[in-house]
């Protein structure tokens, strides 16, 4: 008798890694309406105060200014100015997707991956896309294919470590009233911890109480930052099984992979994870390997939304979702509603960190939740325009 054929395909539903690069491939952006060269001028950096805006000019006049992630270009600003910025003067901005493989290989710049990188690269990728939004008249969205949805569910997470449970309640209130989300998220643990809570016993009281304050409706989420092992980032899962958590984000420490595949195999509970992932190839073989449920690959700290965008491509090959870790400031929370408008698998709900306090006008958007939905902008670009006074006052470093 033949041997019957293999199950090992057919119990194992992960795609292979060929699918996934095959999913990943495929250009990002769509520049119909753009039949000629839009040749950068010019990429600026400006500060005015606390405040960095990246400035792009194209050698026909157009004009793009937007807001990189201000805290940490307070850090990387010299890889901008020394390496980044200079590779993509003079160059076609169309060619924006080449243009990204090849700066990581300029000079050696994959020696800097990490924030270090792709920070710089990201406010590159963010400067041109405008650049070429305002050239042809187009919002973002229709760049990378179109939106999908242009309302988005967001949720609300708290900041706080080490109140009490009665005040981390008290200020989830709060917050969820501001916004009307359907969502929300606290911390869990006491962040790279090694299972040290933030205040003995805090994270066991707060999970249950959390769902008895909140009722059966509102999606609970929560986000341990690293802080458990294994066994412990497992029991502290089952906990939030119990009471129908939505996701569990980074249970063990974020670079520790077999680790968080491990919590992830013995839960139910989905676990997300990706926001200190700065590699294509790490997010590759962690969803190869189903190490998490939820990818959350942030857009800045990853080099920008195209590099998401395939991120996003693999896990939907891979039945996966997809949700944005927000940096905090700037106006990452406005980046982030065009990037979710877009993908295929997106989670069923966006963390929103705005306002911002930027001088922001936008005439296609209230830019704030109503109902914990937020419109996305649909005008040229990012659909969004900074005080021009605002603009004037910063300066080239
Ligand atoms: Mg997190």
């Amino acid at each position: 008798m033949s041997p019957a054929p293999s199950t090992a395909a057919a119990a194992d539903p992960r795609p292979s890694l060929e699918a996934l690069d095959r999913a990943a491939a495929p250009p990002v952006l769509h520049l119909e309406g753009l039949g000629a060269p839009v040749r950068v001028a010019s990429l600026e950096l400006l500060r005015t105060g606390r405040h960095f805006l990246v400035r792009a000019r194209s050698t026909d006049g157009a004009e793009a200014v937007i807001v990189p992630n201000e805290d940490r270009m307070h850090d990387v600003y010299p890889v901008f100015l020394n390496r980044v910025a200079p590779f993509f003067v003079g160059k076609d901005a169309r060619d924006l997707e080449r243009l990204l493989e090849e700066v990581y290989r300029e000079g050696s710049n994959y020696k800097f991956q990490g924030l270090a990188l792709w920070v710089p690269v990201a406010a590159v990728e963010f400067a041109l896309l405008e650049l070429l939004g305002q050239t042809a008249r187009r919002p973002v969205t229709d760049l990378l294919g179109g939106a999908r949805r242009r309302d988005i569910a967001i949720y609300q997470a708290s900041g706080n470590r080490g109140n009490t449970p009665a005040q981390e309640i008290e200020y989830l209130r709060k917050i969820v009233a501001e916004s009307g989300a359907r969502a929300l998220k606290f911390r869990l643990g006491g962040r790279m911890s090694k299972n040290a809570d933030s205040l003995p016993g805090r994270t066991e009281t707060l999970i249950p109480l959390a769902r008895e304050t909140f009722g059966p409706e509102m999606t609970l989420l929560a986000d341990a930052n690293s802080s458990y092992d294994v066994p412990k980032g497992i029991e502290i899962g089952k906990l939030m099984e119990q009471h129908q958590y939505g996701f569990y984000e980074e249970p063990v420490p974020f670079d520790h992979l077999d680790e968080t595949k491990q919590v992830a195999d013995a839960l139910r509970i989905p676990v997300a994870w990706g926001e200190q992932e700065f590699s294509m190839w790490g997010f590759r073989w962690m969803i190869h390997h189903r190490g998490m449920d939820i990818v959350q690959p942030d857009l800045h700290y990853f080099g920008g939304l195209i590099r998401s965008t395939r991120v996003a491509r693999m896990a939907a090959e891979a039945g996966l979702t997809c949700t944005l870790h927000m940096g905090g400031t700037g106006l990452g929370y406005l980046d982030a509603l065009h990037f979710m408008a877009c993908v295929p698998n997106p989670y069923a709900f966006q963390e929103y960190k705005g306002p911002s306090g930027l001088p922001v006008a936008c005439v296609t958007s209230s830019l704030q939740p109503r109902d914990g939905v937020v419109r996305v902008p649909s005008g040229p670009g990012f659909g969004y325009t900074l005080d021009p006074e605002f603009v004037k006052q910063a300066k080239p470093m």
